[in-house]
C-alpha cells in the first residue's frame, strides 16, 4: 500500500502521522520524487485496511498495491530513473552499451578492449578485477592490480568503468577508479554486500541471480534504495532453465515486466544469458526491442586466449558489427546509440 499526504501538511503533521503508524507496527518508506509526500506502507496487510487510512484527514490518496517492493515501484514514481555512471546517464534517450573483457588480463589486453569498444560507441568499460568463479582453481582476476589498470585505462580512452565487487572490505580500492559498482549473479541475495554498497553512495549495477525471480530482484535492489543510494541500475543475464544449448536462458519476459513495474534502468546482458558469441548479436538486437536501456557485452582482443568465458566473447571486429547491425533496432525504437 502506498499513501499520498495533502499538499500543505505540515512537517509536525507528517511526523505525528508518521508517528501514529509506526505506534502501530507500520513502516513507512519515504519514496522519492513525489514531494516528500508519498509513502509505501510495510506492515501486515489485515491491518493496513482495517486503519481506514483513506478517511484520514492527513491523506489525500491510497494506493493499493500488494508488492513488496516500495522505492523501486513505478506505482507513486512513474517517470523512469536515470543513473549516471560516470557521467553517462543510463536510464535515458541514451541506449547505453558497457563493453569490455570478462576479465582484466594484463595492461596490454584491457588497453586493447578499452581502445576497441571506444571506438565502435561503448559508453563505458567492464571487466573484472575480482571474478567470481564456479571452481577455485580458475583464475579468480588480478584484484587491485587490475582496477588499476581500469584506471588507466578509462582515463586513456574516456570510458568511465564498471567492474564487480565480491566483498565489502574491497570497497576502498574501486572508490574513485569506478563509474559504478557490479553486484554480479552470484551475490544478488548477499544482502551484506546490497547493503555496504547501498551505502558507499556509488551506482550499483545488479545483475539478476541464476535462478531468482524478478521479484526477488527488486527486493534485492530494495535494500540497496534503503541505504539512501538511489543509483540503481538492473541487468537480465539469463536464468537456469533445462535448456542446455545455451549457457543461459535470456529471460526477455523479464525485461518487459521489469519497465513496467520498476522505475529503474534494466540492461541485457546477452553474453552471459547465451553463453554463445553467435548468438550476442540477435539476443542485443532482441532487448532493444523489448524496451532495455542498454547492453553489457562481454569483448576480448584475442576470444580464443580469454582467461574466462572467451566461448561468449565477441572480437573487436563482431563487437563492430554487433554496433553497427544495432543501430536500425535502437533508432526504431526511438532511442539514442
Ligand atoms: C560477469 O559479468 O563477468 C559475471 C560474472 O556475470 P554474472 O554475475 O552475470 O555471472
Ligand atoms: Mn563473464
Amino acid at each position: 500500500m502506498f499513501i499520498v499526504l495533502k499538499p500543505g501538511v505540515s512537517d509536525a503533521e507528517r511526523e505525528r502521522l508518521l508517528s501514529e503508524l509506526r505506534a502501530q507496527d507500520l513502516t513507512a518508506l519515504a519514496v522519492t520524487g513525489n514531494g516528500e509526500r508519498a509513502y509505501g506502507l510495510v506492515g501486515p496487510s489485515s491491518l493496513l485496511e482495517t486503519l481506514a487510512l483513506d478517511r484520514h484527514p492527513l491523506i489525500e490518496e491510497v494506493i493499493r498495491d500488494s508488492a513488496p517492493y516500495k522505492r523501486a515501484s513505478r506505482a507513486l514514481h512513474p517517470e523512469d530513473t536515470v543513473v549516471s555512471v560516470g557521467g553517462i546517464p543510463v536510464g535515458g534517450e541514451r541506449f547505453v552499451v558497457i563493453a569490455g573483457p570478462c576479465a582484466v588480463e594484463s595492461a596490454a589486453q584491457i588497453d586493447a578492449a578499452a581502445a576497441a569498444v571506444a571506438a565502435a560507441g561503448a559508453l563505458a568499460l567492464r571487466g573484472g578485477a575480482y571474478k567470481p568463479r564456479t571452481s577455485p582453481y580458475s583464475f579468480q582476476g588480478h584484484g587491485p592490480d587490475a582496477l588499476s589498470l581500469l584506471a588507466a585505462a578509462s582515463v586513456r580512452h574516456g570510458l568511465p568503468v564498471v567492474t564487480e565487487i565480491l566483498d565489502a572490505a574491497d570497497l576502498e580500492h574501486f572508490r574513485g577508479r569506478v563509474g559504478a559498482l557490479q553486484v554480479g549473479a552470484r551475490n544478488m541475495q548477499n544482502y551484506t554486500l546490497l547493503r555496504a554498497v547501498g551505502r558507499s553512495g556509488l551506482p550499483v549495477v545488479l545483475k539478476r541471480g541464476l535462478s531468482a525471480t524478478v521479484e526477488e530482484l527488486l527486493l534485492a535492489a530494495e535494500y540497496i534504495l534503503n541505504e539512501g543510494n538511489d543509483g540503481v541500475i538492473l541487468v537480465e543475464r539469463g536464468i537456469r532453465t533445462f535448456e542446455t544449448a545455451t549457457r543461459n536462458t535470456l529471460d526477455l519476459n523479464a525485461v518487459a515486466w521489469l519497465k513496467r513495474h520498476t522505475h529503474l534502468p534494466v540492461l541485457v546482458d546477452p553474453s552471459h544469458g547465451t553463453g554463445l558469441a553467435e548468438l550476442v548479436g540477435p539476443l542485443a538486437r532482441a532487448a532493444v526491442a523489448v524496451g532495455a536501456d542498454g547492453l553489457l557485452v562481454e569483448v576480448h582482443p584475442a576470444p580464443a586466449e580469454a582467461l574466462s568465458d572467451g566461448r561468449q566473447s565477441l572480437s573487436p571486429d563482431a563487437f563492430a558489427r554487433l554496433m553497427r547491425e544495432l543501430r536500425p533496432f535502437v533508432d526504431a525504437a526511438g532511442r539514442r546509440l
